[in-house]
Formats: C-alpha cells, sequence, structure tokens
C-alpha cells in the first residue's frame, strides 16, 4: 500500500505554479508572494503526513520509494521527488545532511522548467530533517511489526 498525501493541488495565485503552502507566512518558491494562512491552513500537516507516508514505506518497502506509484496531481510528484532525496540520503548516509539536500537538488535531478520545485523540494527536506533523524531512520521492529499489520499487502 502507498500513501499519497491525497491534498490538492495548490496554486498560486500570482504565478499559478503549484507547491504545499505547508508553515505559517510561506512564500511561493517561484515568485515570492506571502501565501495568507487562510489558503494554506490545509497544507499545515503536509510535512508530518509526508513524514508518515515516508515511515510507512520504509517498512513495507524497505526504501521510501515504492514500488509502483501513480501520479495523479503534483504533490504526487513532489512526494515521489522527496522519497528518491531520502533514499539517496540513505545510502549515502553524508556528514552534513543539509548540504547533501543541497548538493543532490543541484546536480542530480533534472528541473527542466521546474526550477523553482529545486528550492521547494529542498526546504521541504530540510524541514523532514529533525523527523528522519528521530522517528524514521531508527524503527524498532515491534513498531514495523505493527505498521506491516495496518497496511497490509505492500501494493
Ligand atoms: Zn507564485
Amino acid at each position: 500500500m502507498t500513501i499519497h498525501l491525497g491534498k490538492p493541488d495548490y496554486k498560486c495565485s500570482k504565478c499559478g505554479e503549484i507547491f504545499f503552502p505547508y508553515k505559517i507566512d510561506i512564500e511561493c518558491p517561484n515568485c515570492g508572494i506571502t501565501i495568507p494562512s487562510s489558503e494554506a491552513k490545509n497544507y499545515f500537516d503536509s510535512i508530518k503526513e509526508i513524514a508518515k507516508s515516508m515511515k510507512i514505506h520504509k517498512c513495507l518497502y524497505g526504501r521510501f520509494v515504492p514500488w509502483s506509484w501513480s501520479y495523479a496531481n503534483t504533490g504526487d510528484h513532489i512526494q515521489d521527488l522527496l522519497f528518491q532525496l531520502f533514499d539517496l540520503l540513505e545510502a549515502k548516509k553524508p556528514k552534513n545532511e543539509e548540504k547533501f539536500i543541497t548538493e543532490t537538488l543541484e546536480n542530480d535531478f533534472d528541473w527542466g522548467d521546474k526550477e523553482y520545485l529545486k528550492k521547494h523540494i529542498g526546504n521541504i527536506a530540510v524541514d523532514l530533517l529533525p523527523i528522519y533523524n528521530g522517528m524514521i531512520k531508527n524503527i524498532s521492529a515491534k513498531e514495523k511489526l505493527k505498521i506491516n499489520d495496518s497496511y497490509g499487502i505492500p501494493f
């Protein structure tokens, strides 16, 4: 079972680009306008939800990128890129994780005409780091079993 954030795409009212306005006073990563909390509040739990999906995937698939992943919206794409990034982080085990995130997003991903996503994903990834280091990196065997029980057959 894969865990999708399942939030509708948020489109910047000024430039029209899509991203997660996941915290108070966040600026559009493309044009820089500040997003009003009234529009962003449904996204404030995004980091927590992404962390949850990472943890579940890790237990079911042994990695963050699941065996198959469907794309219904830009949010699914953003989630997928974060999974890829954190799988690389796990494989390389860099001493400086923030630096690794910045460099990997700069050098190993192709952004095409979505350059703004590099910054956006970098910001989300850095905000995910404490949760990753706290509750995802070392999942106990007991918790793994519980997640496997709850989420069943891994498709
Ligand atoms: Zn914008």
